[in-house]
C-alpha cells in the first residue's frame, strides 16, 4: 500500500514538472517576464489522481515562472461510444460496458486529455 501510493505520487509529481517545464520554455521563447495563467485539461480517465496531481502542481510552481500564475484547470469526464449499437455515454471506469445494448465494444472519446491548454504571459 505504501509503496504504491509512493508510486502515484511520483507519477503525479512528473506530470506536473512537465508542465511547469513546457510553461517555462513557452514563456522565454517570447521573452515573458512571468507567467500569468494556466489552463490545463486532465481527463478523468487520463490515469492522474487529481487531489494528488493539485498538491504535486503547488509543489512544481514553486520557485518557477509559474510561482504566481492564475491556474485553471478542467477536468473531463470520460465519454465512450459503444462499437456495436454506435450510442455516446458517460464512462466512469474503463471496463464500463454500453448502457444501451451491454457491449463492452466501447471506445473512450473523451477522458483521456492531459495538456495545456493556454499560457498566460506577462511582457
Ligand atoms: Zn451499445
Amino acid at each position: 500500500m505504501e509503496k504504491s501510493t509512493t508510486f502515484a505520487q511520483m507519477h503525479e509529481l512528473s506530470i506536473a514538472q512537465s508542465i511547469v517545464a513546457l510553461a517555462e520554455e513557452h514563456a522565454r521563447r517570447h521573452q515573458a517576464l512571468a507567467i500569468e495563467e494556466i489552463e490545463i485539461e486532465i481527463g478523468r480517465m487520463a490515469g492522474v489522481e487529481l487531489q494528488t496531481f493539485a498538491f504535486a502542481l503547488a509543489c512544481a510552481v514553486k520557485n518557477s515562472m509559474l510561482e504566481k500564475a492564475r491556474i485553471i484547470r478542467h477536468d473531463i469526464d470520460g465519454e465512450g461510444r459503444c462499437a456495436e449499437c454506435d450510442d455516446s455515454f458517460k464512462v466512469e471506469t474503463l471496463l464500463s460496458p454500453c448502457p444501451r445494448c451491454g457491449s463492452y465494444a466501447v471506445q473512450l472519446t473523451r477522458g483521456k486529455e492531459l495538456r495545456v491548454k493556454s499560457i498566460v504571459i506577462n511582457k
